[in-house]
């Protein structure tokens, strides 16, 4: 997954350009620019590449997740909809917001089951944030339904699967607004960054002003522009948004890289009768930068994840037993342990999830393994990695 593996020339001149120029800012300094104009630049390239009407470049995935909420509204008391199995930032930026997380269970996708965002949802639900964990998707046919049906919002949060698709478009492009991170490990990376895009030109006004202190960017005088409501600081530099520009130009040429590691792995422990792999919704394709399957029990998931670690298969997870990306150990969400006092509103409504019952997660999340795939490894490399781990996995059986 990581594009910081190929960092080149293409990098380098992006930087330099801005270097030259001295102007690290995304707003202003117009005679002083070059004509450089990184972020900008980089959005209309993203609008492109991701088939929206409008993109606002922040300064991190988790950054893009709150401007997106903001955005569309949403504020205190509002419930918003997340999968148990995502990462941290998902209910960071919903209770920055001072709205309420309400867990829901995943299934064989590894994302939202829309059966049971259905059974979640109540009349405070505003949002249903599904989470396109490691490279693959959501059923969004399903979760645009319910949304429909009920009068939500669809917010995609697409940090993990850049470059993956949905009947064709580009995920995080479907919903109402779709979020990506260029964080220094995801498959394009600014160093830090993140992106809101939408097809609706009303968030998109929020969005950038709300991420630049409520600034209504008319006109040239910064100092002199209005601000119709509250806002925050969530900006981009340049120096960043010019790695993300020229990372973006290769992320074709590191699907295709991710992909071709991809079909080696999978199509040797194909060769597993118990091996289930991941279930990816009728019309998607996954970005190929993690290969994640089922193995028979939890007990054989630990087993083998721990034999192949010992056999030196790096970048192979178990996320059931992992700290930032499975609600077993989000015990700072479930205790509310925050360094200030908690919205009135979230600490009254916030369901007690020391009682919840989320086994139908932990039945697909226990037997998980996910391998990241990397885009540095070479084919040879690849067959051998590959022929280790089908080595590692039937013995574990
Ligand atoms: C990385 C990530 C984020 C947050 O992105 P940052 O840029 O690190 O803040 C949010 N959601 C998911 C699924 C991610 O993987």
């Amino acid at each position: 997954m990581p594009g910081f593996e190929l960092f080149g020339d293409k990098e380098r001149k992006q930087v330099q350009d801005v270097l030259d120029s001295g102007v690290l800012m995304r707003y202003g300094f117009d005679g002083m620019r070059n004509g450089h104009w990184k972020a900008k630049e980089l959005e209309a390239a993203l609008a492109q590449r991701m088939q929206a009407q409008h993109v606002h470049l922040v300064s991190s995935g988790t950054a893009a997740l709150t401007v997106a909420l903001a955005s569309a509204g949403v504020g205190a008391g509002d419930e918003v909809i997340m999968p148990t199995f995502t990462f941290v930032a998902s209910f960071e930026s919903i209770l920055a917001l001072g709205a309420i997380p309400v867990l829901v269970d995943v299934d064989d996708t590894l994302t939202l089951d829309p059966d049971a965002v259905e059974k979640a949802i109540t009349p405070n639900t505003k949002v249903v944030m599904p989470v396109h964990m490691c490279g693959s998707m959501a059923n969004l046919d399903a979760l645009q339904s319910l949304c429909q049906k009920y009068g939500l919002l669809l917010v995609e949060d697409a940090c993990q699967a850049i470059g993956g698709s949905y009947h064709g478009k580009p995920l995080g492009s479907i919903g109402d607004l779709g979020c990506f991170s260029f964080d220094y490990v995801k498959t394009i990376t600014c160093g830090e960054g993140g992106a809101v895009i939408t097809n609706t030109e009303a968030y998109y006004q929020n969005a950038h002003k709300y991420a630049d202190h409520g600034h209504d960017h008319i006109g040239t005088d910064r100092g002199a522009e209005q601000h119709p409501f509250l806002g925050y600081n969530f900006r981009i530099s340049e120096l960043n948004a010019a790695v993300g520009l020229a990372q973006l130009s290769r992320l074709d040429e590191f699907i295709a890289l991710q992909k071709r590691n991809y079909t080696i792995l999978r199509e040797a422990l194909s060769s597993i009768p118990e091996v289930v792999f991941r279930r990816v919704p009728e019309g998607g394709e996954e970005n190929y930068s993690f290969l994640s399957f089922f193995l028979p029990s939890e007990e054989v998931a630990q087993k083998a994840h721990q034999a192949l670690g010992a056999k030196g298969v790096d970048a192979c997870f178990y996320w059931y037993n992992n700290n930032w990306h499975y609600y077993r150990k989000w015990e700072h969400l479930t205790n509310q342990k925050s360094l200030g006092k908690l919205p009135k509103d979230v600490k009254e409504s916030l369901p007690d999830y020391s009682k919840a019952d989320f086994s139908a997660s932990d039945l697909w999340v226990g037997r998980n393994i996910s391998c990241l795939i990397k885009l540095g490894w070479t084919e040879a490399e690849m067959k051998k990695r590959a022929k280790t781990m089908l080595e590692v996995i039937q013995s574990s059986m």
